[in-house]
Parts: C-alpha cells; structure tokens; sequence
C-alpha cells in the first residue's frame, strides 16, 4: 500500500487554557510563550467588547456586533462561551476543532467559565493552566498601571479577579507570575511535557518503524 499523501499527525492537537484574574499578567505572559514556543498558536476570541488601547482586530480579538455574536453562538460555530463584565466573548469552534485533529496545538486565554466548557466538551484534549499575580497588591497595582480603564471599571474587575483567584485548585497547573521570563519558562515546560504524554499518541502509532 502507497503511503497517504496527508499521513496523520502522531498525536492529537492540544488545547492549552490559560486563565487569571484580570491584571495576573496573562497577556504578557502568553504573548512571551508564542514567541517562545515553536507551534504553538493562539485562538482569536469573539468579544463584543470595544477595543481596547493598541488592540488590533482579528490579532487580538474578533471583534463583533451582539447580533454577530448571537448568530455564531446560535448556529453552533462557539466551543464555548460567558459574559465577562457587560460583553460577551466565545471561542471559534471550527478552528479549535481543526487544530485538534491535524495535531496543531492551540492556546486559549478564556476566563473560568469558558474554562469549565472546553475542559467538559474535551477531556483528553485540554490543558487548563492557572495563572496567578505574587499578590493581590501587584494586581491592583497592574490594573491600575494599564491606565485604560474608569475607577468603576477598575473596582469591578478586581472583585471579580478576587473571586476568580479562588478557583486556581480546579485547573491542572498553577504558575504564580512573579517574574515573566520565569513564567515563561514554566508554561513552557507544561506545554513540552504535555506534548510528550505517551496517552496523547495516536492509536497505531509506531514510534520504532521508519
Ligand atoms: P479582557 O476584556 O480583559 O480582554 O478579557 C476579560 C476576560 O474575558 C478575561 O478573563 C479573558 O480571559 C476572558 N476571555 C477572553 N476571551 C474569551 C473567550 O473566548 N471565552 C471566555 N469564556 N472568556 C474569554
């Protein structure tokens, strides 16, 4: 038998999901590790929020009308999705889905609920990491710096980050961002040590054939 002209990845695509309280540094941190980590792709969110600062369309989000987004939403084409503050924001289910089963790894910056959808939807696929500021102080002190944002907005976004911030335990790694190029690092070693797992290998995979 020829061999196929597409033959299958060896493993499946990974979802990584990285979640933080608001201000926790994320951006940075995301921003640093697609640099850094070869095939590793990020997936463009849905928002109906504005953009914000030097937020660039279709880079950093898609950004959409509340009837664009109820259409998608309706016909099925998000993996998941929540209200943050007063928008909303979803995950692309095609592009996920594809990514998955050509063996591309893929990284999702959604917040604890979307989290809780995708790790529900796929088990075996998803890779929930938690990151955290070294304290509540750095984090005000970061949501403040950015300077985009009114008091009001501010005061919500850290209760919200306060309440959000318990629910590190359910995720399967923590990285408490101290220092970026240690934070790095770290999600760097997630992502090789998960690429590595024996369970992620396809079915008939055969390491020692050539
Ligand atoms: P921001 O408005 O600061 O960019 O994001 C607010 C929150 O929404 C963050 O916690 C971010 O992770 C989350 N978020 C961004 N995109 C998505 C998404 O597609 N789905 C969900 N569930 N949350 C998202």
């Amino acid at each position: 038998m020829s061999k196929p002209i597409h033959p299958l990845p060896q493993r499946r695509g990974i979802i990584f999901i990285l979640s933080a309280p608001s201000g926790a540094g994320k951006t940075t941190l995301y921003r640093g590790a697609l640099k850094g980590i070869a095939g590793l792709e990020f997936s463009v969110s849905l928002t109906t929020r504005r953009p914000r600062g030097a937020e660039i369309d279709a880079v950093d989000y898609r950004f959409v009308s509340e009837a664009e987004f109820n259409a998608m939403r309706e016909t099925g084409g998000l993996a998941e999705w929540a209200k943050v503050f007063d928008a909303s924001y979803g995950t692309p289910r095609a592009p996920l889905e594809t990514a998955v089963s050509e063996g591309r790894d893929i990284l999702l910056d959604i917040d604890i609920q979307g989290a809780r959808q995708i790790r529900e939807k796929y088990p075996n696929d998803a890779v929930a990491i938690f990151v955290l500021p070294p304290s509540f102080e750095e984090l005000e002190g970061r949501l403040r710096g950015r300077g985009t944002e009114s008091e009001d907005a501010i005061q919500r976004r850290l209760k919200r980050a306060r309440d959000e911030a318990r629910e590190w335990r359910s995720y399967d790694y923590l990285i408490v961002n101290n220092e970026i190029s240690r934070s790095v690092g770290e999600l760097e070693a997630i992502v090789n040590a998960e690429r590595l797992r024996a369970a992620r290998m396809r079915e008939g995979f055969a390491p020692w054939k050539s």
